[in-house]
């Protein structure tokens, strides 16, 4: 490798140098995640064929979009690739809050009781359950909320998930991805283990899982595991990083049909919703999704052995195995995080020379950072960091359209790291 635009780029030659040596010790690793990327390629080229993909598939329609076949096609691609039934794929749905807010509101009445077995769920749907006030909640709706932790080494409680059900409990919410949070991200053979247990306790349970993040990580989605929804947004990777928008809802006919009278109105359900210009970049990007979710997958592995090699602890270590695209790095001071968040700013193809720093942020306690340089707004399948300050001090590092990409944000980051002395290098 020749480093001299990695040095114009401001990359040292001693970073570099690490980076290579870092690299080189993860070529079986790499080989296992281009196996599932090929694998995966060829799923979805697979549906796509299946459903006849045509040139005309590719445009859009206005106004109410009856017999948009773009969109009628695409939601058949997303059925044969996550196998289930029937699925919402629209650029109605905002992003990953709206698809799982409208799974849940969909199919859960008055009276009905909602179970996440697996902990606190994400963030943003603490105001979408009730758990943090919010108008329009599900609290509101009168539809309530149980939760069971999972145990201290972080494994399913069954004994008391096992009593957490009784005959109010509806529908049973499974998070795959950590998000911000220091528990392990669960694999689809782990997911697959939980929904057979609830189910064996009362059947007739509705379980969602939150896919979020973890999109074609395995050759297995939740939904050929026995999830009745599996929920995600395109602005992460089945976007591929073209997707500008978007949410998907890949399930049962029954509870898909009930998001779609949710999504739209009662009676209209699916014949309506315009796809503009959209499909193109919604199939495109769906196409590109698993060879991009791979590219960050390698850079997430490569952070955490980078990282580790420097003595710091990382979530999860480079050798476990790996179910979403998230990787925690403990920095252990605030410093520590701006230099980092710095360094994948740096690098980003857009935006590259503003620098971030820490501010309020609503819905979070701590001032948080973020960088992220990207051609979606917030898109965290692109090279992003972020991270609430506050101890461990750790920053939540995901994405890169390329692993070459994320492995230059990686070291960029290093590299301020190593300018401001927090670091040493040799
Ligand atoms: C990102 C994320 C969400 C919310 O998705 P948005 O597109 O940001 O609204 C929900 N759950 C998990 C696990 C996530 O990672």
């Amino acid at each position: 490798m020749n480093y001299d635009i990695y040095e114009k780029l401001g990359v040292s030659r001693a970073v570099a140098a690490l980076g290579e040596k870092t690299a080189a010790a993860l070529t079986e690793r790499f080989r296992a995640i281009d196996d599932t990327a090929e694998y995966n390629q060829a799923k979805v080229l697979y549906a796509m064929q299946k459903n006849r993909v045509s040139a005309e598939c590719l445009t859009g329609t206005t106004g109410y979009g009856h017999d948009d076949k773009g969109r009628d096609t695409l939601e058949q691609v997303y059925v044969d690739v996550f196998h289930t039934e029937a699925a919402l794929v629209r650029p109605a749905l905002t992003c990953g809050t709206h698809a799982l807010a409208t799974a849940l509101s969909a199919n859960l009445l008055p009276g009905d009781e909602l179970l996440s077995p697996v902990g606190k769920p994400y963030d943003t749907l603490e105001e979408v359950i009730g758990i943090r006030p919010g108008v329009c909640s599900l609290k509101e709706f009168g539809v309530t909320y149980r939760q069971v932790d999972l145990l201290p080494d972080g494994a399913f409680d069954y004994e008391n998930i096992k009593k957490a059900i009784n005959e109010k409990t509806k529908l049973v919410t499974i998070q795959r991805s950590k998000g911000y949070q220091m528990r392990p991200t669960f694999s689809v053979k782990q997911i697959g283990e939980l929904i057979a247990f609830v189910k064996s306790v009362k059947p007739g349970l509705t379980v969602m899982v939150d896919n979020c993040y973890g999109e074609f990580t395995e050759e297995t989605e939740p939904s050929d595991v026995g999830a009745d929804m599996t929920v995600g947004s395109l602005i992460k990777n089945p976007g591929g990083g073209l997707a500008p928008i978007g949410g998907y809802i890949a399930g049962t006919r029954e509870c898909v049909q009930r998001c779609h009278y949710r999504l739209t109105g009662p009676g209209i359900g699916q014949d309506v919703g315009a796809s503009l210009d959209l499909n193109r970049s919604l199939y495109q990007g769906f196409f590109l999704s698993p060879t991009v979710t791979a590219g960050a997958l390698k850079g997430a592995i490569f952070a955490a052995r980078l990282y580790e090699g420097l003595g710091f602890r990382c979530v999860p270590t480079a050798e476990e195995s790996r179910h979403d695209i998230i990787q925690s790095i403990e920095l252990g001071s605030k410093a520590a995080m701006e230099a980092f968040c710095e360094g994948i700013q740096a690098a980003a193809p857009v935006d590259s020379y503003v620098t971030p720093v820490p501010c309020p942020i609503p819905g979070y306690n701590d001032d948080v950072i973020m960088a992220a340089g990207a051609f979606i707004q917030g898109a965290s399948i692109e090279l992003s960091a972020d991270g609430p300050i506050r101890p461990p001090y750790a920053v939540y590092f995901q994405g890169g359209l390329t692993w070459q990409h994320a492995k230059l944000g990686i070291l960029m980051s290093l590299q301020k790291l190593a300018e401001k002395g927090l670091v040493k290098i040799g």
